[in-house]
């Protein structure tokens, strides 16, 4: 082996102890050529280290998209962005559909339930949304939100209205390809603490332009926003939006990242994203989310209907594959 090669196997003995990595070894496991033996090395050492840190426990949230209308932040990987002209007029789910489909989640064994809408949603609606579904769903099921960039009051609202946490990012060329500040996105994060909800975050969503320069700069601004859920996520190429001819990363590249991201960050947090392979799963990704309603990665009405999204029992099967146990019941922590 060469000096180089010598190095990597040395810094995963050194992550195997869990305390977490500097950026410049975080800078070189993200450099590593997946193919290499070192790939394989960094892979194993992620799956070691999430079982370890989840008591080899993997788990399935469910997101629930709430509405495709064209939104003005203009995200440019993002099929809802009104620069990339897919979707067109207002598409929002009813209440009726999207409080069915968290009771069915939960009744299919879902261990959270995510609701996402866009930043041309009404928040007085989420908030009524929220509401309706927090109460067909049991009180120890945790209820998350992803949505637009909030106040410290918007965030006390949705805490009253029965949201337990928010998915929210600081995303790969934050402020350059989106139309949002990563100032912005981090005062979000913070008022999302200061309300008392958790956080749940990710790498993503990340392609194959990107460097292990800037994949280390958000995974450390992932590590710092104490979320109880991070990792990596790779782009979806959606035909139409700006970035599509940039490609997407392969799963193996995937596989890589997440095992990375659990090297640099160590045991805590439990849940690795995003596990949307048997092979990205078994390099320690152990949170996958099922998806139905409208999905920024997709261009179908509703997901599930010959789109992209999948449902439990899928991820069930992957996680089968990938040798991972799916934890019974709501997943804890997201209720403080
Ligand atoms: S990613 Fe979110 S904020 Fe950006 S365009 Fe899509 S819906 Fe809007």
């Amino acid at each position: 082996m060469d000096a180089g090669q010598i190095r990597v196997f040395e810094i995963v003995e050194r992550a195997l102890e869990g305390k977490g990595l500097p950026d410049e070894d975080i800078e070189t496991l993200y450099g590593v050529d997946p193919h290499s033996r070192q790939a394989r090395y960094i892979n194993w050492a992620g799956n070691e280290l999430s079982r370890r840190a989840s008591n080899g426990k993997a788990e399935i949230h469910a997101q629930i998209g709430l509405n495709g209308t064209p939104c003005p932040k203009n995200c440019q990987f993002c099929s809802f962005a009104i620069c990339n002209g897919v979707r067109k007029g207002k598409l929002e789910m009813s209440r009726a559909y999207v409080v069915e489909r968290a009771k069915l989640y939960e009744d299919q064994g879902a261990n959270a339930i995510l609701m996402l809408s866009t930043a041309s949603y009404r928040f007085e609606k989420f908030l009524e949304m929220a509401a309706a579904v927090r109460e067909v769903i049991d009180r120890n099921m945790p209820l998350l939100a992803n949505v637009e960039d909030m106040s410290l009051e918007q965030t006390r609202l949705l805490k009253a209205a029965g949201v337990n946490g928010c998915y929210h990012a600081v995303r790969m060329g934050e402020g350059v390809v989106t139309g949002i500040s990563v100032q912005t996105r981090l005062e979000t994060i913070a008022n999302i603490h200061a309300a008392g909800l958790t956080l749940s975050t990710c790498v993503e969503p990340i392609g194959p332009e990107h460097t292990p320069a800037e994949l280390t700069e958000k995974t450390r601004i992932c590590i710092a926003s104490e979320a109880l859920s991070a990792g990596c996520g790779r782009r979806v190429g959606v035909p139409g939006t700006s970035l599509y001819d940039f490609g997407m990363l392969t799963a193996l590249d995937n596989a890589l990242y997440v095992a990375v991201y659990r090297l640099a960050t160590g045991l805590n947090p439990r849940l690795n994203c995003a596990a949307g392979t048997d092979l990205i799963a078994s390099a320690g990704a152990n949170l996958a989310w099922a998806e139905v309603g409208v999905n920024p990665r997709d261009t179908e009405n509703l997901t599930e209907q010959g789109g992209r999204g999948r449902d439990i029992d899928f991820y069930r099967e992957m996680y089968r594959n990938a040798d991972w146990e799916v934890l019974e019941g709501p997943s804890p922590g997201w209720i403080i």
